[in-house]
């Protein structure tokens, strides 16, 4: 089962305007071929799937920790995506709409996009940058667990080729920061899925990486989580379970060369993760009504009456 938590897994700095093109192109990291959906969807089912549990263990924890991970993933580009569609928050929310018969949103329509404005109100999809719905074929879920655990490593050094192609075409920081965040991330990632199938085969798949060449160094919005180690951790993302993946990630074994050195270490839990952006309603595009003050109000006594 899952358990939910009202934090992003980084914290994302304020877009510094509305840019749905960027944002579409963010889109690419989400519902795109090697995007957060596919990885979700991939690990979800093989950890569902998965045969022998109890006796192939650190394997079955290994793809079920990273599942929890990948889902706040998914989390992360969303609201990413939302953040750049929409631009800084405001406090538009407490007035009434306005004169909406003047095409107040006239430049949307130019918008690559159209459907993220009209359908979803400036939100995410799980699409990619073009809108193309992302499914189920993206999953590939065999039952064997060598060549799921293969199909994963090229998962993740496909997420690597695009996230760094996204990141070359954006200038905000908050599609930045989700790129250089998830470079970081999905490099464990990788770095893991190789020592399982070394602890498996004896192949050492480890010196693909990372792939496409790039080292985290050269990017400034992986600096951070580099210092503070993020690139050496893997979560279990649970209270309890899922420690068994010390087998695979640790006992001595370093991180990528091009890595700033360290133990490989698996941290339970989960780490502490940044706030969630308000994403301020727009009253003329109905989000979420035209004239919300009453909306406002009652939620406010709602509120007072939870606490
Ligand atoms: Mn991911
Ligand atoms: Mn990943």
């Amino acid at each position: 089962m899952f358990m939910r938590i009202d934090k992003l897994q980084a914290a994302l700095p304020a877009p510094k305007r509305a840019d749905p093109n960027a944002a579409a192109a963010l889109q690419e990291l989400l519902g795109g071929k090697y995007g957060e959906m596919s990885t979700l969807g991939n690990y979800m089912f093989q950890s569902f799937n998965f045969r022998s549990k109890e006796k192939l263990r650190p394997f079955y924890s290994l793809v079920a920790s990273i599942t929890a991970e990948e889902l706040g993933h998914v989390e992360l580009v969303s609201n990413g995506v939302a953040m750049l569609a929409n631009g800084p928050d405001n406090d538009g929310d407490t007035v009434s709409g306005g004169d909406i018969s003047n095409a107040p949103f006239e430049a949307m329509k130019d918008i690559r996009s159209f459907a993220s404005f009209a359908s979803h109100g400036g939100g995410s999809m799980p699409v990619n940058s073009n809108s193309m719905s992302w499914n189920a074929d993206m999953v590939t879920t065999t039952g064997n667990v060598v060549f799921d655990l293969l199909h994963n490593f090229h998962l993740e050094c496909g997420a690597r080729l695009h996230k760094l192609r996204v990141y070359e075409t954006l200038s905000d920081p908050t599609g930045r920061e989700v790129c250089g965040y998830l470079l970081v991330r999905g490099s464990v990632h990788a770095h893991s899925y190789a020592l399982a199938l070394k602890k498996i085969t004896g192949v050492e798949l480890e010196k693909f990486l990372p792939t496409p060449n790039i080292p985290l160094d050269k990017i400034p919005e992986c600096q951070k989580y580099l210092q503070e180690g993020s690139h050496r951790r893997l979560y279990t993302w649970s209270p309890a379970d899922y420690k068994e993946i010390a087998g695979i990630w640790g006992n001595g074994e370093q991180a990528l060369p091009t890595d700033p050195p360290g133990e490989l270490m698996v941290v339970d839990g989960l780490p502490e993760g940044g706030k969630i952006h308000q994403l301020t309603g727009v009253p003329s595009a109905f989000t979420p009504d035209y004239a919300p003050e009453e909306m406002l109000e009652i939620a406010t006594k709602l509120y007072n009456a939870s606490r």
